[in-house]
């Protein structure tokens, strides 16, 4: 899950972008308005945590904009504390969420899967296909009963796919959801990976939960 963090208070934005790479979310950060609308308008993200005071745009343009241009992307907003009115009105411009500062970091967490899984139209915290379960709160994935470790990068792709189950994901869609805008993956590391979870949650089972479509990506499904 690629999360965007717009908001310039850079302190917060490192303890907030460590915090949510601990946590197998991508990250990447806007500092100022007009770079955060720049990246949200062309960049696929799961979701935008957004400070309403910014330096150039504000959070309510930016929120108005993507909501005009219908990026349905998922946004909690930040706000200052006791701004009833601010809370309000980021609300009914779309905001999907908001967290009042100074918040609790485990919460903003909590808030951030919440709203992922609502847009994904799932209310539940784990992913069940078959006999594989992925729980999303604590990122461990068990098949048959049995826990499998995986490394932060094959637990990205898995989830990713776990939370689009029954569809194609192209190798182009899994790499913008699981590299920052700022590493050069080489094109065939997708495969890779898969090739590592095939050997992880497939080896052995006579049902198998990774395939490929041939020229279009993979799917995970029964
Ligand atoms: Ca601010």
């Amino acid at each position: 899950m690629k999360v965007l963090i717009i908001e310039d208070e850079k302190d917060l934005v490192r303890v907030l972008k460590r915090g949510l790479e601990e946590n197998s979310f991508t990250v990447e950060t806007a500092y100022d308005g007009e770079e955060g609308l720049y990246l949200a308008e062309n960049f696929p993200y799961d979701a935008i945590v957004l400070d309403l005071m910014l330096p150039g745009i504000q959070g309510f343009q930016i929120l108005e904009r993507l909501r005009q241009s219908k990026k349905d992307v998922p946004v909690i907003v930040l706000t200052a504390k006791g701004d009833v009115e601010e809370r309000v009105k980021g609300l009914n411009l779309g905001a999907d969420d908001y967290m009042v500062k100074p918040f609790n970091f485990s919460e903003l967490i909590a808030r951030l899967r919440a709203v992922l899984r609502r847009h994904k139209g799932s209310s539940s915290s784990s992913i069940e296909i078959a006999d594989l379960k992925i729980d999303m709160n604590s990122n461990t994935v068990y098949r048959g009963g049995k826990e499998i470790k995986l490394t932060a990068k094959e637990y990205k792709i898995l989830e990713y796919l776990a939370l689009n189950r029954g569809k194609v994901i192209s190798r182009t869609e899994l790499l913008e959801h699981i590299y920052d805008i700022n590493s050069d993956p080489d094109s065939n590391v997708i495969d890779v990976y898969i090739n590592y979870l095939r050997k992880k949650l497939d080896k052995g089972f006579e049902k198998k939960l990774i395939h490929t479509v041939r020229g279009a990506g993979y799917i995970l499904k029964e």
